[in-house]
């Protein structure tokens, strides 16, 4: 119990994991909080005593999944391992923290999805002296299974929750002031994640941490706030590790406007990895991407969508990339099929590093390696078809698939050196030997020789003594608590030789040993025991040696990934019919044909109908979408966002032709009613989203807004959209869609040069309303919401009554043209309801609540309390 204490005394945040034998014990407020959790049964020590001891315990084999599930609740797991062979422990045996689980910090990989990164990020803050001006945030984040390791500073908490949004780790440190109600990471916590508090060092501090720790250390005085984070985050997943180091070689400090900046809600709302209801990855856009064949292509992939990229060159090198695999159909297939042999790098050189790799981790990363050149030259080769000189070939290869690099001599000699060392299929573990190739180690062999010399002897000894006492059903066996005996039936007894020495009674009969099977027996478990220790250190040493060359490994793995991102970027155009778009520096969109990628890989082939999209800061910079509900509004808008997205991530397009302005930022927000899925969507939320788009928006940027001011009464609701538009023209210039039901809204186009109106069109048919899905030129002369709800079954006097109030609400909007002169031709009741006992509830009920802060669930909820209250009719 003292160890135990010890050990929680140092750590009290997390649940403690205490070996003892084949389990791991939870003791005091750890067993009563895991037993809940985990559905364990809790006991106690010493029972029956007063102050008895709440336990409760896991097999350790059963450990890893129980171990998951509490750092998926956002729980710290510290696991304490007996450290000694208790055979030989002299008192009490040795136990140490062996490793730590954090919901940030897992190592384990059947505990993580191979295809997505698990960060641990921190979070830094000027401290109280600072002027003001400067970035707001500094963030860090750490993979530690891959070593990858990046930082950046943000001017705003707005923009440093977006970008952890965009980033997801799992888990967050801050210090624990900042972690406060009303502290500094306050604004940032609508990220979701476990937030835990931690010590950020100071600048000087953080800078010497680094610079001992890293071979690249990114430049301290000009970036104060995201080394302040990093090395926060380094320090305390060090600390996770006391066994192991762990893969990080290098900080890459990165600048937020070389992506686009992506917020939360463009995130969510564009479906890019997740879909709006649900939350699942079918029907995102990463789902229709990911043709990739490896693990860190799947990463890598996510990472190009997330952070599409902004400079011009640097987009194109990715074009080309794809093109040029594009236009090689059986090179593809080859490079695809090779790929699949091909384990992840990254990872495998992470556990190498962190020393938990096994011999099956080191079999793969050694056949990885062995791939490798021959794909270099395969590459290498198509490059050369055709051309007349070597040097030629050099060139043509498009520098992003460049895997010369990485085919390197010191990977080969790796490859080499665990090809010899290691048998055709390790082991997945190492305690159980057998992974050594013969021939790599004469101690290896020769324990091999005497143990396998030893065993033949043995079974020699059993044809001999079944001679020698006539006893035919004579055997000699082997278990682990006897070792070798020989055993005789029953009915053989009576012929049992002298020499025999009875070891055991068993219910078919007696079990003997000889002094020639014990001697045998010692020098086969010798030689067994004297394999095993072998084994296991050559095993350690070849660890070491893949850890030695962790960076290159963790370099090539990277190569692959981006190998393996090309090629499914490639396929994808090939099969959903991409074309490369055109991509510069201009302010201008001009999409012919596009096509919205995940709805129409969802629609029958064929159905989808394409359009064309030009926006132009200089000339057609606000198109104003109208039409219908249902007509296809929101699919035309979201389809030329992902046309963007696409464009800038390096991918082909679903259009005939794209030329894409690069946008820096792109925003999107829709309207409350059209947002029930993300919970919150109240009117605050949207004009609060709406109020950061106005702030952030530059000329450069996409605008998306779908239904903005729906969440409100139609009056406010076109009044706040006619203002947005035009405060989005005159003081931004930002190029922007705009579908608003309020067909009001196409007069804007009168008085601002810039902007236009398009409309998706629909036709009347036999009385019915049939969508075209085609966006034309000109605005929406009605908004078809009466014929709609005709269509949706409303009785047919409601549907003539609505149609007599659109009448005259157009005739009263045509002669006055004001809100006021509209709203007075609109009905009006009773000046109040008589007030009697229920509704004076009423009254106090609705007085307590704010519409603004309500979801729609919470409001349907309160109607159904407000007709209780009010009695039966
Ligand atoms: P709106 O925003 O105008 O209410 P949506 O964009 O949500 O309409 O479209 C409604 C449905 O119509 C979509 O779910 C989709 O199935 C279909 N749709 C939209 N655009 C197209 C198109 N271009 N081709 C085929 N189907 C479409
Ligand atoms: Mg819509």
């Amino acid at each position: 119990m003292r160890q135990f204490l010890d050990i929680k005394d140092r750590h009290p945040d997390a649940i403690v994991f205490f070996r003892l034998g084949d389990f791991y014990e939870m003791f005091f407020e750890d067993a009563v909080l895991a037993a809940g959790l985990l559905d364990l049964t809790l006991t106690t020590r010493d029972k029956g005593k007063v102050d008895a001891i709440p336990m409760c315990g896991v097999p350790h084999h059963a450990a890893r999944n129980y171990i998951a599930r509490l750092t998926e609740l956002g729980h710290k797991v510290v696991i304490c391992e007996q450290t000694e062979d208790p055979k030989l422990a002299k008192g009490l045996v040795k136990r140490e923290v062996v490793r730590i689980v954090t919901p940030g910090v897992v190592v384990d990989e059947e505990s993580l999805d191979p295809r997505a990164a698990r960060y641990l990020a921190a979070v830094a803050f000027p401290d109280e002296r600072a002027t003001g001006k400067g970035p707001a945030v500094g963030l860090a984040y750490l993979d530690v299974t891959t070593g990858e390791f990046r930082a950046t500073e943000l001017a705003t908490a707005d923009a440093a929750a977006d970008e952890l949004a965009r980033v997801a780790p799992r888990e967050v440190l801050a210090e624990a002031a900042a972690l406060a109600e009303d502290g500094a990471a306050a604004p940032l916590r609508r990220w979701k994640a476990a937030w835990s508090a931690t010590a950020i060092p100071d600048r000087a501090t953080a800078a010497a941490e680094l610079a001992a720790a890293l071979a690249d250390v990114p430049d301290a005085a000009a970036h104060p706030l995201a080394v302040r984070a990093a090395a926060a985050v380094l320090a305390y997943a060090r600390a996770t590790q006391p066994a192991g180091a762990l893969p990080v070689a290098r900080l890459a400090l990165y600048d937020p406007a070389a992506a686009v900046v992506l917020d939360e809600a463009a995130i969510a709302n564009l479906e890019l990895t997740q879909t709006l209801i649900g939350g699942k990855r079918d029907g995102s856009l990463l789902a229709v991407l990911d043709e990739t064949a490896t693990s860190p292509g799947a990463r890598l992939l996510r990472r190009w969508l997330l952070y599409p990229l902004t400079e011009v060159a640097a987009i194109r090198r990715r074009l080309d990339a794809v093109e040029w695999l594009l236009q090689r159909p059986d090179l593809r297939r080859e490079l695809r099929a090779a790929l699949r042999g091909v384990a992840d790098l990254e990872r495998l050189a992470g556990k190498a590093t962190l020393g938990v790799a096994q011999p099956r981790d080191l079999g793969r990363i050694r056949d990885s390696l062995a791939a490798l050149p021959a794909l270099a030259k395969q590459l290498a080769a198509a490059a050369g078809k055709g051309k007349a000189a070597p040097e030629a070939t050099i060139d043509a290869l498009p520098p992003l698939l460049d895997l010369r690099a990485v085919a390197t001599a010191e990977l080969a000699r790796l490859a080499a050196r665990l090809t010899d060392a290691l048998v055709d299929e390790p082991p997945a573990l190492a305690k159980d030997g057998g992974f050594i190739r013969d021939g790599f180690d004469p101690t290896v062999d020769e324990c091999r020789r005497l143990a396998d010399g030893g065993k033949d002897a043995i079974l020699a000894i059993e044809t001999r003594e079944k001679e020698r006492s006539g006893i035919s059903s004579l055997k000699v066996r082997y278990n682990r608590v006897f070792g070798y005996y020989i055993e005789i039936t029953k009915s053989h007894l009576g012929k049992v030789p002298a020499d025999y020495l009875r070891k055991q009674t068993v219910a078919t009969g007696e079990r003997f040993v000889t002094p020639e099977l014990a001697e045998l027996e010692s020098k086969v478990l010798a030689a067994e025991e004297t394999l095993l220790a072998r084994e296991a250190e050559l095993h350690a040493a070849l660890v070491g040696q893949v850890a030695g060359l962790a960076q290159p490994v963790i370099a090539a793995g990277a190569a692959i990934a981006a190998l393996d991102v090309a090629l499914a970027l490639a396929d994808v155009a090939e099969r959903r019919n991409f074309v490369r778009p055109e991509v510069d520096d201009g302010v201008a969109l001009d999409i012919v044909d596009g096509r919205h990628p995940v709805v129409e890989a969802m629609v029958a082939a064929g159905t989808f109908v394409p359009n064309d999209a030009h926006l132009d800061a200089d000339r057609e910079q606000i198109v104003l979408v109208t039409g219908p509900n249902m007509a296809g509004k929101s699919t035309f808008m979201r389809q030329v966002a992902h046309i963007v997205l696409l464009a800038q991530m390096g991918s082909f397009v679903p259009a005939k032709s794209a030329r894409i302005g690069v946008c820096d930022r792109l925003f999107t927000r829709v309207g409350a009613a059209d947002n029930l899925a993300r919970g919150d969507s109240t009117f605050m939320v949207e004009m609060r989203e709406t109020a950061a788009i106005l702030a952030g928006a530059t000329r450069r940027s996409l605008v998306v807004l779908d239904e903005v001011g729906r969440g409100t009464s139609t009056f406010d609701g076109v009044s706040i959209a006619w203002a947005v538009a035009e405060f989005l023209h005159d003081a931004i210039g930002a190029r922007t869609l705009f579908a608003t039901h309020y067909h009001e809204l196409t007069a804007l186009a009168e008085t601002r040069p810039r902007v236009r109106n398009v409309s998706a069109q629909v036709r009347e048919h036999k009385g019915e309303v049939v969508f075209l899905r085609r966006i034309a030129a000109g605005g929406a002369s009605r908004s078809y919401g009466i014929d709609v709800a005709r269509l949706a079954g409303l009785p047919r006097s409601v549907i003539s009554r609505a149609r007599q109030i659109l009448g005259k609400l157009e005739v009263g909007a045509s002669l006055g043209g004001t809100a006021s002169a509209q709203l007075s031709l609109l009905p009006t009741g009773p000046a109040a309801v008589p007030v009697d006992a229920g509704g004076q509830a009423v009254i106090d009920r609705l007085r307590a609540v704010d519409p603004d802060r309500m979801t729609p669930l919470e409001a349907l909820a309160m109607v159904a309390e407000l007709r209780r209250l009010v009695g039966p009719r």
